[in-house]
């Protein structure tokens, strides 16, 4: 089949076009034909190597899956073929306690699709037929692919994990971000009102059409001292931070009394100095997150059939130019989703 591959860590320019075998699909698994995949900050870091993360090499990136089941695997029932149907990305073993609870991401057992394992930079894949969700035709497979991994992500931060209420205050930074874009939707869904950050006049604009109240451009301004005019100096209940040491003590300084911080990622590095006597005076709460349970991705999943959240693309690349895609994502020049399409003659 052909594939998105890199041999060795690196950039985008280690990731080459290739054929390779077909993957076969093990015990409890399923092969996906697959329709598109979106691209996410995470395949950079596979790119890169990350330290105490064993990335199988070659690697075959992708973890935000779309696609057909045409073909199962050993011991795997009920699953109907040739329907569409997106691929969870996050393999847990589904016994454990955390599984059972709906906590898969910290299942002892768990690894993502695309990092610890090949994902979906190819025209097939073997996934477990647990992470296999069926869905509508209602919206197109690229569509779907942009779902999985910045919805959930953004579910579990803003409803399970920061408890987002009507009436209050978020401030969600890059909207043009998958996770940015998604958080603003499941946001607007709770009531909340949303204060956004973006790099570019343009991407404000679009950031207005997701009905955020507040649009700051952090280029032109300090964006700590823009949340304090919106609020009246009384700062916003929740901050949704990915980005890390770029953002991290301004997004802390932004919040108001008892507020909290929900963090998912850190695109601008890992460490950060942090004025402890704010945390506590201020009674502020630092919250981690890192993924989300099968169940909450089933929620996500009924509010986009419902047409109640709807996924933001950006652009469409057949799979072959996925340097060029990763090379935009890099530059922070999308706003939304990138999608990658494998060829299939049909
Ligand atoms: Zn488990």
């Amino acid at each position: 089949m052909q594939a998105m591959i890199f041999q060795k860590h690196g950039t985008p320019e280690n990731l080459e076009y290739a054929f390779v075998p077909r993957p076969v699909p093990g015990h409890g698994e399923v092969l996906v034909k697959v329709r598109a995949v979106a691209l996410n900050h995470l395949d950079l870091w596979a790119l890169m190597g990350m330290r105490n993360v064993a990335i199988p090499l070659p690697h075959v990136p992708g973890c935000d899956i779309s696609g057909e089941v045409i073909e199962k695997g050993p011991g795997v029932k009920g699953i109907p073929l040739g329907k569409p149907v997106i691929v969870a990305p996050g393999v847990s073993c589904g016994t454990c306690s955390y599984c059972k609870s709906g906590w898969d991401s910290l299942c002892p057992k768990y690894n993502i699709l695309g990092l610890q394992r090949n994902g979906g930079y190819a025209q097939f894949a073997a996934v477990p037929a647990r992470n296999i969700i069926p869905v509508s035709k209602k919206i197109s497979f690229e569509a779907w692919a942009a779902v999985p991994l910045v919805y959930l992500t953004a579910w579990h931060m803003l409803v399970t994990r920061a408890n987002l209420k009507k009436g209050e205050t978020v401030l969600i930074h890059a909207a043009g971000s998958g996770v940015g874009s998604a958080g603003i939707q499941i946001a607007k869904y709770l009531g909340a009102k949303v204060i956004t950050t973006v790099g570019s006049d343009k991407k404000a604009q679009i950031a207005k059409k997701l009905g955020v109240e507040h649009v700051i451009n952090y280029r032109k301004t300090d964006f700590p001292a823009e949340i304090m005019k919106i609020t009246k100096a009384r700062g916003v209940e929740v901050v949704l931070e990915h980005i890390g040491p770029e953002t991290f003590q301004a997004s802390l300084a932004c919040l108001a009394k008892k507020g909290r911080l929900v963090t998912c990622g850190v695109t601008s590095g890992p460490t950060t100095q942090l004025d402890i006597r704010f945390v506590f005076a201020r009674q502020l709460s630092i919250i981690g997150c890192y993924m989300g349970g099968l169940p909450e991705l089933k929620s996500v999943i009924r509010l986009i059939e419902k047409g109640q959240l709807k996924p933001v693309l950006d652009e469409v690349f057949p799979l072959r130019e996925a340097r060029k895609a990763l090379e935009r994502m890099e530059s922070r020049a999308n706003f939304g989703k990138i999608i990658l399409v494998p060829p299939h003659k049909d």
